[in-house]
């Protein structure tokens, strides 16, 4: 292909040494859902495996087991929802389940074979959860089998996106019932809530684990817990992106003024140009929104702005200005450092109506990683 996407190793393992020394290294989990956030679960774990993480979170049954083929053989934690068929397999490769509804935990009942549990309440999301006013007839019905349930967990609704943080305290306090209703009858759990925002930003919230994704890849969760972390410490930590986005230049054109350029003729040349053509669409992950913005991608350390519709697998950019310079073959970067200049993907989602969650876990998994 000629376009790739490079995983900075060290930046990596930078950023989960940050968060061990927040949290102390064996409360950490970094994670690894929807394809390691876009940055390749493969690549992803072999960047990670020198830190002997003790644990790691995926979303599905199916990424617990692809991380037991690469030999990761610390704790798994599935926070997705599973399918009742899964629950042999989730036992045999010792992965662990969250359950946050009557008819997963009857389903687990009855199963056979019986995974380890982490019981997920709603507190204030109305997504998983039970609710803390059940965890009392829920601890009951468990009791029998409470060597299996291994936590109680929860995740927070609104720390992300506000200063601050109410509704976070609320969702503890229900948190808190929901927690004693299970240690109160001896269960051995484990309670967790974090994730990269309240790791950061809410201190009441680490307990036992963090489950910390985005931030392990350098990105802060949103600008709002920039500011709260620089409100409460003075200062911000480190983060390194960990990702680069290249492709390389195709073809060029020349067009000439009053032509148009690509899809719908929505750009038309008010002088001649220079035009580029990049090998990246929105199949490889880059958003058809983003056309008629003022996206831009990196070539020779130059802005060059993307003209024209966006297409499937190819985008238009203008190279006018650095025509001397550039020719077939040259680099572009899309998401990533270049000479003084540097893109994030946080740019790329402002550009596209999104944010760089959806950016990065949307980059075609069939897109080479290098790691480096
Ligand atoms: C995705 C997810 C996380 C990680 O969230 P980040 O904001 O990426 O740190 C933690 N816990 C659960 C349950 C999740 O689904």
């Amino acid at each position: 292909m000629h376009t790739w996407i490079e995983i900075n190793g060290e930046n990596l393992r930078h950023n989960v040494r940050v968060f061990a020394g927040i949290v102390g290294k064996e409360r950490l989990a970094p994670v690894l859902k929807s394809n390691a956030y876009g940055h390749g679960l493969r690549e992803t774990w072999e960047a990670l495996k020198s830190e002997n993480p003790g644990w790691i979170a995926v979303n599905y049954v199916s990424e617990g087991k692809d991380l037991r083929s690469f030999g990761f053989t610390g704790r798994i934690l599935v926070v997705g929802p599973f399918l009742t068929d899964e629950m042999a397999e989730a036992a045999r490769h010792k992965l662990e389940l969250f359950v946050g509804h009557s008819e997963g935990i009857s389903a687990w009942l009855a199963s056979k074979t019986k995974p380890e549990l982490h019981i997920e309440f709603d507190t204030g999301m109305s997504r998983q959860g039970f609710h803390p006013e059940d965890a009392f007839s829920l601890a009951e019905k468990l009791l029998a089998d409470k060597k299996l349930i291994r936590g109680v967990c929860m995740h927070f609704a609104n720390v992300e996106d506000v200063t601050e943080h109410e509704y976070a305290r609320v969702q503890l306090n229900r948190f808190d019932v929901a927690v004693k209703a299970f240690t109160g009858r001896g269960f051995d759990v484990i309670t967790h809530s974090a994730s990269s925002a309240s790791t950061l930003i809410l201190d009441e919230s680490r307990f036992d684990l963090a489950r910390v994704g985005i931030s392990i890849y350098g990105f802060w969760p949103s600008q709002a817990t920039k500011i709260s972390y620089k409100q409460l410490h003075g200062d911000v930590i480190d983060l390194k992106p960990v990702l680069s986005w290249r492709a390389k230049i195709t073809s060029l054109n020349d067009v000439a003024q009053g032509r148009y350029v690509g899809y719908g003729c929505t750009f038309k040349a008010r002088h001649a140009m220079r035009v580029a053509v990049v090998p990246v669409g929105y199949f490889e992950g880059y958003p058809r929104i983003a056309s008629g913005t003022q996206a831009y991608v990196l070539i020779h350390g130059e802005r060059c702005p993307v003209v024209g519709r966006v297409c499937m697998n190819m985008m238009m950019v203008d190279v006018t200005d650095i025509s001397a310079k550039t020719a077939v073959g040259a680099v572009v970067t899309l998401i990533g450092r270049d000479g003084q200049e540097y893109v994030s993907a946080s740019d790329v989602a402002s550009w596209s109506e999104t944010i760089h969650y959806e950016l990065v876990t949307r980059l075609n998994p069939a897109i080479e990683r290098r790691l480096t």
